[in-house]
């Protein structure tokens, strides 16, 4: 039996097996693919407290390490079904089944991708699902957002005032997110809108990065846009409809919690990229994964 079991050793995972191990609880991690979560592939990250550069790997390399050497013991398993059962859980994984007091499901969101053929390719060399992760490296260069919605239209706003030129490409004819915003973008004299289009093709230069994109519109008309840069804003897929049964969802599929990452099932905790918030970054998981931790913790403590 676990105190506890981490399901997810993405940042917020791992920061959750930390706090757990130096408050002496019995802690398992649950990883599907690889320790990390999202940041692995990143090769510079400048905005992690206390680290002007670092590689996702390197950071992923250090959190692994630190919850490995508290005591976290982790296993390579994805979590398939979690099952109430008296005053514990058991948690269904494609090669196990394990018990635990408390969960902390830590499972990160996917972004949806634009699905071209070679959009994962080009993670890191000219397409980016995060403007305040990697607008800065298009300081004065041309990028596109695509996407119409909330994340698409904040990303265009704070890209116009790194890039040298904003394309934002919206596959309707209006912009779903907030009214302000787009009347905002609209007075940037550097963006602009392309309507009723998608993009259908990235193409790259002889250095293997992105310099083109193409995109064709409603009436099927084919253009070119220059860009250095294409920041794909069209929604994440949170990693959590396998324990829908035990914790509530809102519609877009993230585990309801606030600031405390409680959840409606009282041993059951949410951090990260998978909880209902509004700002999904590296010190916002860690953050989530300290706090989740915490609950975790008085939780086991009054039982
Ligand atoms: C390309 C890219 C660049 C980024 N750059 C930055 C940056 O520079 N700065 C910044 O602050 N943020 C950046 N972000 C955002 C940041 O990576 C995320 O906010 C952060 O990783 C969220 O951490 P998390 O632990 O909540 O989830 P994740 O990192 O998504 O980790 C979740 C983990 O859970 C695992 N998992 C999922 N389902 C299961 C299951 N059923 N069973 C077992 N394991 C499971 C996954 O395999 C994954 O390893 C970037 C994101 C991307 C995609």
């Amino acid at each position: 039996m676990y105190d506890t079991i981490i399901i997810g050793a993405g940042p917020a995972g791992l920061t959750a097996a930390i706090y757990m191990r130096r408050a002496n609880k019995k802690t398992l991690v649950l990883e599907a693919k690889v320790c990390g979560g999202q940041i692995v592939n990143t090769m510079d990250i400048e905005n992690y407290p206390a680290e002007m550069h670092i590689s996702g790997m390197e950071l992923s390399d250090r959190l692994q390490n630190q919850a490995k050497e508290l005591g976290a013991e982790i296993k390579y398993e994805k979590a398939i079904e979690i099952r109430k059962i008296d005053d514990f859980y058991e948690v269904v994984t494609d090669e196990s089944k394990h018990k635990t007091r408390t969960l902390i499901v830590a499972t990160g969101a996917d972004n949806r991708k634009l699905g071209l053929e070679n959009e994962d390719e080009l993670l890191g060399k000219g397409v980016s699902y995060c403007a305040t992760c990697d607008g800065a490296f298009y300081k004065d260069k041309d990028v596109a957002v695509v996407g119409g919605g909330n994340t698409a239209l904040e990303e265009a706003l704070y890209l116009s005032k790194i890039a040298s030129k904003v394309y934002l490409i919206h596959r309707g004819n209006m912009f779903s997110g907030d009214e302000k915003t787009v009347d905002l973008l609209k007075k940037q004299k550097n963006v602009k809108m392309i309507m009723n289009s998608n993009v259908v093709e990235m193409i790259t230069g002889d250095d293997g990065k992105l310099m083109e994109i193409k995109v064709v519109d409603d009436d099927d008309k084919e253009s070119s846009v220059k860009v250095d840069g294409v920041f794909i804003a069209i929604g994440y897929i949170p990693e959590t409809q396998n324990f829908a049964k035990l914790i509530k969802l809102n519609r877009a599929g993230y585990v309801k919690a606030d600031e405390d990452c409680e959840t409606n099932e009282p041993g059951i905790f949410v951090a990260g990229d998978a909880r209902t918030k509004e700002v999904r970054q590296l010190v916002t998981a860690t953050s989530d994964g300290a706090i989740a931790a915490t609950k975790a913790i008085k939780y086991l403590n009054n039982l």
